[in-house]
């Protein structure tokens, strides 16, 4: 068995998920490296941050550079000279999310037109099965259909339908050796459809299982009421995958509901954009009142740029749009919720999983007075 749970407190689980190349303490954040890198960092940076696996993209890595090149050249782990655990998305979130550019689904697959340059391609279970196996990643994901929120219920239903077709055939496609597949339930957050697909999906024998199709865009209140009864819905002796979800807030509410393991570009992201996740709430160092400010991002912060870097110095450095202030804040938000969800797991092994979320929420809810901040939004 690939996932041992070593202690729980409540709904949630601290945990071991063994992979071919390496253990992963659960809960555990996964920095998405969209195109082989995780934007701005080396992959030792990425290590000594915290992170103990990283997320690729099979959508992206299918067109550029191509997945058979990066087979050709010995897979993923040696092409982008990270040696840990890698799980790779199935590329179905990207087709169905850039919705404009689908051409036709099927029961077979979907035919859609490339981002890059236009030309038509088409993924089924088999096809992403094979880009994943040529990745080489520990932990493959199968193909689903994942409608944004608000979508008819007919159009869910239909989703849900094709979502359980496509795993029944992922189930059994190709894999490299030794890699992990995940099947994916949908359904968003109406309670018949994604017990349906909770039914449907974990009938089949897959290596772990994810809640995809929450976090698309519905309240907030309906992604964790529906995670609630959903995750322990899922099979306890595997890794529960929810997809999606990577601000501080929302990580401790999903762990707390029973969820292993989570992604998002948003730490990542936002970093680029010039903001910073801290306990005083989100700062966006363009703001004019941290031109003299010599406080570090976060008093609280071990990470490289808060052990020795201004936000003064930072804000010069977004204002200029030079590449070490993006660096920086990259670095300081992934150790953010790096270090968020490694308190949540000693907090599980402890049995203080309520007492640290209600401290850690409160904190973040009420950002100490701290000029020019903006305050923390957990919806964007
Ligand atoms: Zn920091």
């Amino acid at each position: 068995m690939s996932f041992r749970v070593t202690a729980t407190d409540g709904e949630a689980r601290a945990g071991i998920l063994s992979t071919a190349h390496g253990d992963v303490p659960t809960p555990a954040f996964m920095p998405v490296g969209t195109k082989a890198t995780v934007k701005t960092l080396h992959p030792d940076e990425v290590r000594e941050l915290g992170a103990a696996i990283l997320l690729g993209n099979t959508y992206h890595l299918h067109f550029r550079p191509g997945d058979e090149l990066i087979e050709d050249l010995g897979g993923l782990h040696r092409f982008m000279g990270w040696d840990g655990p890698i799980l790779t998305d199935s590329g179905g979130f990207q087709v169905f999310s850039l919705r404009d550019t689908i051409q036709a689904v099927d029961d077979e697959g979907v035919t859609f037109r490339s981002v890059y340059d236009g030309s038509s391609a088409r993924f089924t279970p088999e096809t992403v099965a094979r880009i994943q196996a040529n990745l080489g990643s520990d932990i493959a994901m199968c193909l689903d259909v994942c409608p944004p929120a608000g979508v008819p219920r007919a159009e869910l239903e239909e989703a849900v339908r094709r979502t359980t077709l496509w795993a029944q055939r992922q189930v059994v496609a190709d894999r490299a050796p030794g890699q992990l597949v995940f099947g994916i339930t949908q359904g968003a957050s109406d309670r018949e459809l994604r017990r349906r697909s909770l039914e449907e999906i974990t009938a089949l024998d897959f290596d772990g299982y994810a809640l995809g199709g929450l976090s698309v865009g519905e309240p907030r209140e309906l992604t964790l009421e529906a995670t609630a009864w959903a995750a322990p819905a899922l099979p306890g002796d595997r890794p529960r995958y929810f997809m999606g979800i990577g601000d501080p807030e929302g990580i401790l509410e999903v762990v707390e509901r029973g969820i292993d393991m989570f992604d998002c570009v948003l730490p990542t992201r936002t970093a680029r954009t010039g903001s910073a996740l801290t306990w005083a709430g989100r700062l966006n160092l363009k703001n004019a009142g941290f031109a003299r400010d010599q406080r570090p991002l976060d008093e609280d912060c071990s990470c490289p740029a808060c052990a020795r870097f201004s936000r003064a110095y930072i804000r010069h450095l977004v204002n200029q749009q030079e590449l070490l202030g993006l660096r920086l804040l990259t670095l300081h938000n992934l150790r953010f919720v790096l270090d968020v969800t490694a308190g949540a797991r000693e907090a599980i092994e402890n049995g203080s999983l309520a007492s640290f979320k209600e401290n850690a929420v409160s904190r973040l809810g009420n950002p100490e007075s701290s000029r020019g901040h903006i305050a923390w939004n957990p919806g964007s």
